[in-house]
């Protein structure tokens, strides 16, 4: 089999979404899922081997997606595959503590420094939640800032101008979030050091915690600037508030100590997701002992989860982190400038207005002529060029993420055949964005 032919039947999956639209809002668990932003039918997969994902009228795609950043050694991986099968072997959950539990905290922990202690949660939403729970808990403070484009997952109060489904959807924040949910949540510009510092002077002794993409992938890619994420570091400290470092996209995937291993700037709770679950449904939160022992069952803040640590998905994530070598990361690292390369290249030939932006190596293409810098930024970058180049790569057997707002993902299984796809992909694409006119 090869990767999609030019013209891809997707029969079977517009059925699927016709009866999946019956049975499900929208037809998706999540909303990207749906192709909203892009139009078309989404494709409905059955398989994953590598860096190639098959969908169910057959069409073979290369991912650059991986699960929105956890499959980094590519799908059905045979370390991973063994350790699910063998841990499932022993029984799916028992509610009681394991052994894998430790090891896997310990993996987290001998990753990244500023980390003594991690609890396990079940998702990054539930991540980011229990830590800024944690933090107002410490503090006893209620406000918290975050900013605009940076996603946190789908908790309350931190849906205030998100990036990622939120953006893609054009949303300024949920109906159902209220006033009093929303109202301690002050939300800044990403990259602007000087309205953190104005709404310290102002509000300091309100303010339990700053939460910050490490770096920030859901607005699509926008690094920190120089001496962003130290500002933020030094300015919290100053005003006794706790800096809440989400690196649940940039975890364990930026490099082996994920963010934190680029830039060496250190927050006081950390949260991770994605890659430390190897693709099953786990995450985890932590910190300074100091700061951790604050949790139930330690101290008073109540935190808990009934599938928490599970068996699976705790076996998944530590045979994925004990994979991820310094050589992984290299071929990440290589294969996200081959991409980006191939990409700018494409792009370039064609006078189409873009940069490749790059945190490690996540990156996205922003179709703009000046480098992205914020949420305002992303947001004026000519977007709507963005479906028909995501259209025709889909055509052309490329599976890319389906917003103009999200990161693209590479993982080390990319070999050459799937960078020859991609660059013959790319013209084409590279034309239909050129071509692509401003809606009416
Ligand atoms: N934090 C960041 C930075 C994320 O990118 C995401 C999801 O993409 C989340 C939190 C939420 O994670 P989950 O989707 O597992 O709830």
């Amino acid at each position: 089999m090869t990767d999609a032919p030019t013209s891809v039947s997707c029969r079977r999956s517009s059925e699927l979404f016709d009866r999946a639209e019956r049975a499900i809002p929208g037809g998706v668990n999540s909303p990207v899922r749906a192709f909203g932003a892009v139009g078309g039918t989404p494709r409905f997969m059955t398989a994953g081997q590598g860096c190639r994902l098959t969908d169910a009228d057959g069409n073979r795609y290369v991912d650059l997606v991986c699960s929105w950043g956890p499959m980094i050694l590519g799908h059905a991986h045979p370390a991973v595959l063994d350790a699910v099968r063998s841990a499932a072997g022993g029984g799916l959950s028992f509610g009681a503590p394991t052994e894998g539990e430790i090891e896997l905290a310990e993996e987290i922990i001998a990753r990244v420094e500023p980390v003594d202690q991690v609890r396990l949660v079940n998702s990054g939403t539930e991540a980011t939640m229990s830590a800024i729970r944690l933090a107002r808990g410490i503090t006893g403070r209620p406000a918290i800032v975050k900013f605009a484009g940076c996603y946190h997952g789908h908790v309350d109060a931190l849906l205030a101008e998100a990036g990622s489904g939120v953006a893609t959807f054009g949303l300024p924040t949920s109906p159902g979030v209220t006033g009093a949910q929303a109202a301690d949540t002050i939300v800044l510009p990403y990259n602007d050091l000087d309205a953190v510092a104005a709404v310290f002077a102002e509000r300091g002794p309100e303010i339990a915690c700053v939460i910050t993409e490490a770096a920030a992938g859901n607005m699509g890619v926008v690094p920190p600037a120089e001496g962003f994420n130290a500002g933020l570091r030094a300015l919290t400290h100053a005003h006794g508030a706790l800096l809440v470092m989400d690196e649940v996209m940039t975890g364990f995937r930026a490099a082996r100590a994920g963010w934190y291993g680029c830039e060496g700037v250190a927050g006081d709770l950390y949260t991770f997701g994605k890659v430390m679950a190897g693709g099953l449904p786990a995450a985890a939160f932590g910190g300074p002992a100091e700061l951790m022992k604050h949790l139930a069952p330690a101290g008073p803040v109540y935190q808990a989860g009934t599938l928490s640590g599970n068996p699976l998905a705790v076996a998944a994530g530590l045979a994925t982190l004990r994979a991820a070598t310094d050589e992984v990361y290299a071929t990440l690292d290589a294969n996200a400038e081959r991409l980006g390369g191939l990409i700018t290249a494409a792009l370039a030939a064609e006078g189409v207005p873009h940069r490749v932006q790059y945190a490690g190596n996540l990156l996205s293409v922003f179709f703009a002529e000046e480098p992205v810098t914020d949420f305002a930024s992303a947001r004026a970058a000519q977007t709507w060029r963005f479906a028909p180049f995501f259209q025709s790569l889909l055509e052309q057997g490329v599976y890319g993420p389906p917003s103009a707002f999200e990161t693209w993902f590479v993982s080390s299984a990319l070999d050459d055949d799937a960078f020859e796809t991609v660059q013959r992909a790319l013209p084409a694409a590279a034309r239909a964005a050129a071509g692509a006119r401003v809606p009416a």
